[in-house]
C-alpha cells in the first residue's frame, strides 16, 4: 500500500501541500486532477523522495520515504514517469532502460537487456533499441520513459502528465499503453489533464486545489452532478476540460 498521511510541503512561506491524505491499494488506479499550480507534481516528487516533507508521512509498503535507510527500498517499489521525457541523450534506448536495473537492482546484463527488449516490443518499439533519444519522436521517447520505469518491475507507477507535451496522435499512442497497464493490474498514481481518459481507467479520482484534497471519490461518484454542486471549483475545472 502507498500511504500519504497529513503531508504538508512548503516552499518558503508558500504552503504547496496542505494536509494531504491518500492511500492506494495494490492494483488500484488513482487519478489526480487539479489546476496548474495546485501541487500535483509536488505530491509526486514527495512520494518519490525528491522533496523533503514539512509535516506528515509517506510510506510505500511501510517503507518511510523520509528515512534514508528506507528510501532505497521505497524507490525499488515505485517508479516515476515525468512530463518531459528525461532520457539520457548520450545513451541509447536500450542503455537508458537497462541503466537502473543494472546499477540499482544489480541484474545480470543479459537479463536486463532481454527484459528491455520485451518491454520495447510491447510498446511497438522493438526496432529502436539502439537509437538515441534525439532520433525519436516525442511519443516514442515517452514510450521509452514508460519502459524505463517498468524495467524496475515497480509495484507502484507514478505518472506526472506523461502526455502533456505530446500531440493528439502521440497522446493516443501513450494512453493506449497506459490503459493496457491499468487493465493488467499495475498500481498507478496518474496525474493528468486527460479527464475522459482518467474516467475510463481509474478506480478513484482525487481533486487537488491549493494543496488540499477537495475530494477523493470512486470514479463514477466523482462525475456525479452533486460533486459539481458542492464544489464549484470542480464543476468549473471539468467544464474547461471538455
Ligand atoms: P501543473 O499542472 O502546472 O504541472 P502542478 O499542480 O503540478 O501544476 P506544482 O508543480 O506541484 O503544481 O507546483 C505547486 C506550487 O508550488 C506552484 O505554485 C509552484 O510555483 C510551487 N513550486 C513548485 N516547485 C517549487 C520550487 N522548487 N520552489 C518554489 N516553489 C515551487
Ligand atoms: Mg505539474
Amino acid at each position: 500500500m502507498l500511504k500519504v498521511e497529513k503531508v504538508c510541503k512548503d516552499f518558503g512561506s508558500h504552503r504547496v501541500l496542505d494536509g494531504v491524505d491518500l492511500a492506494i491499494e495494490p492494483g488500484q488506479v488513482v487519478s489526480v486532477l487539479g489546476s496548474s499550480g495546485s501541487g500535483k507534481s509536488t505530491l509526486i516528487r514527495c512520494i518519490n523522495g525528491l522533496e523533503k516533507l514539512d509535516a506528515g508521512r509517506i510510506t510505500i509498503d511501510d517503507f518511510d520515504v523520509s528515512k534514508p535507510r528506507d528510501l532505497t527500498e521505497a524507490r525499488k517499489r515505485s517508479a516515476t514517469v515525468f512530463q518531459l521525457f528525461n532520457l539520457y541523450p548520450h545513451l541509447t534506448v536500450l542503455q537508458n532502460i537497462t541503466l537502473a536495473p543494472l546499477e540499482v537492482l544489480r541484474q545480470p546484463r543479459a537479463e536486463a537487456e532481454h527484459r528491455a527488449v520485451v518491454l520495447l516490443e510491447q510498446v511497438g518499439m522493438g526496432d529502436k533499441a539502439s537509437a538515441y533519444p534525439a532520433q525519436l519522436s516525442g511519443g516514442q521517447r515517452q514510450r521509452v520513459g514508460i519502459c524505463r520505469a517498468l524495467a524496475m518491475n515497480p509495484r507502484y507507477l507514478l505518472l506526472d502528465e506523461v502526455t502533456s507535451a505530446l500531440d493528439p496522435e502521440m497522446t493516443a499512442e501513450v494512453l493506449a499503453i497506459l490503459a493496457r497497464l491499468a487493465r493488467t493490474g499495475t498500481t498507478m498514481l496518474f496525474v493528468t489533464h486527460e479527464v475522459e481518459f482518467a474516467r475510463r481507467i481509474s478506480n478513484r479520482i482525487v481533486f487537488l486545489e491549493h494543496g488540499r484534497l477537495l475530494v477523493d471519490l470512486p470514479t463514477e461518484a466523482f462525475f456525479a452532478p452533486e460533486v459539481g454542486r458542492d464544489h464549484p471549483r470542480i464543476a468549473q475545472f471539468l467544464s474547461k476540460m471538455r
